[in-house]
């Protein structure tokens, strides 16, 4: 059974690493082997008799690896939405069913009520045509970044998709730019966000083969010094989800003091890797340098990104945590985390929504401050009231 990576860097027929570049191609649809041998039996028994015309068809055999992944991530993100999305309409082409896919819909970003309710095909197909605009009628590197941000920020509320809906996007993306030369930036930029929902849909040891490729591709081309750490950033996200802390830790402390030489502190960046630094200090118990970090920084985030700001949220949320979950935090310590807590709750909620993932995870560290504090509170009482005899 071949191992088909999430971008094709093995030979189809026994999995043996090819890298980007490397191995024989099917004359016919550019499929990949290590050799000639390889590639005969795969014709004979592994159906790629069958299969070739079709991928030639969709134009080779990455278009269409993407193209069925794609699919699949569409069903996924539809499956696990179901419950959420019934009895609603795609806000884009105001059906339930795709009229072509048949595909169900999803919501995945902050939107509340009604609102936010559509397929991924046409989230999709608004990305693609909005950029494609921005491209033809020259808008500026400004207008197109804004325009690139819908393939992984919702249109109307302008939080980020999350978890199935933000995976299947990512596809989407890179199935629409990855026939361009490596030279486009928006076929780099595809490759960073497939990386990205790849590991927020938790595929992590896929995402971790898209984002090593990329960081190998970006190498190749000499991309610049603020992409490469922002592509090593991502990699040490992955590394966190693998539970690799360590190796995690240490690239991101690389990586936050390049930006800070690159762009000083008030760079989103910057704000954003202080923060995925502080979330390795504390998974390794560090508590004390990460609450260093975000003490310094927190001022920063807010006069730049303001207090509403899902970075600042963040910043705030892994204060507290850091606060509490030290050896020595004070009944000082535990209060302060309880009402920083229980404050950026209330703004989570309201800004990204109650079952947005961080609303929750910052609501879970809440109920567990407090009762840390009413334990302690308790504690304290009865070891005052011992002491005086009674
Ligand atoms: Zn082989
Ligand atoms: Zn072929
Ligand atoms: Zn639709
Ligand atoms: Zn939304």
């Amino acid at each position: 059974m071949t191992i088909y990576k999430m971008i094709l860097t093995q030979c189809a027929a026994c999995a043996t690493e090819l890298g980007l570049s490397l191995g024989k191609k099917c004359g016919r649809c550019s499929t990949r082997y290590c050799g000639a041998a390889c590639q005969g039996q795969h014709w004979k028994e592994g159906g790629h008799d069958k299969l070739c015309k079709p991928i030639k068809k969709a134009g080779g055999a990455e278009q269409y690896h993407a193209n069925n992944k794609y699919a699949e991530a569409v069903s996924v993100a539809a499956k696990a939405c179901a419950d959420d999305t019934k009895g609603q309409t795609c806000y884009i082409c105001t059906q339930a069913l795709h009229w072509k896919t048949k595909e169900g819909l999803v919501r995945g970003c902050s939107c509340r009520g009604t609102s936010g309710f559509a397929h991924v095909s046409c989230l999709a197909e608004q990305a693609k045509i909005l950029f494609a605009e921005a491209e033809e009628n020259n808008l500026g590197k400004k207008a197109l970044m804004e325009r690139w941000k819908r393939w992984y920020t919702c249109g109307l509320c302008e939080q980020y998709y999350h978890g199935v809906v933000c995976c299947a996007l990512s596809w989407a993306c890179w199935k629409t730019y990855r026939g361009r030369p490596e030279t486009d930036w928006p076929r780099r930029l595809a490759m960073g966000v497939l990386g990205n929902g790849l590991s927020d849909g938790k595929h992590v040891e896929d995402a971790l083969s898209v984002q090593e490729a990329e960081l190998a591709m970006l190498r190749r081309v000499g991309d610049s010094e603020h992409n490469i750490l922002i592509a090593l950033g991502n990699i040490a996200v992955t590394y966190n989800r693998l539970g690799r802390f360590e190796e995690a830790l240490r690239l991101r402390r690389e990586v936050y003091s390049g930006l800070l030489n690159l762009h000083g502190d008030q760079h989103f960046d910057t704000l954003r890797e202080a923060n995925n630094l502080a979330t390795s200090l504390v998974n390794l118990k560090r508590f004390e340098e990460a609450k260093s970090l975000m003490r310094k920084m927190m001022p920063v985030a807010r006069r730049a990104l303001g207090e509403n700001d899902e970075t600042t949220l963040t910043m705030r949320w892994l204060y507290a945590v850091s606060l509490c979950r030290n050896v020595g935090a004070t009944l000082e310590d535990l209060s302060e985390a309880v009402t920083a807590l229980h404050e950026t709750g209330q703004i989570a909620r309201r800004v990204l929504g109650g079952a947005h993932p961080v609303t929750m995870e910052i609501e879970r560290h809440l109920r567990e401050s407090r009762e840390e504090l009413s334990a302690r509170n308790v504690s304290s009482i009865s070891e005052a009231v011992g002491a005086l005899g009674v």
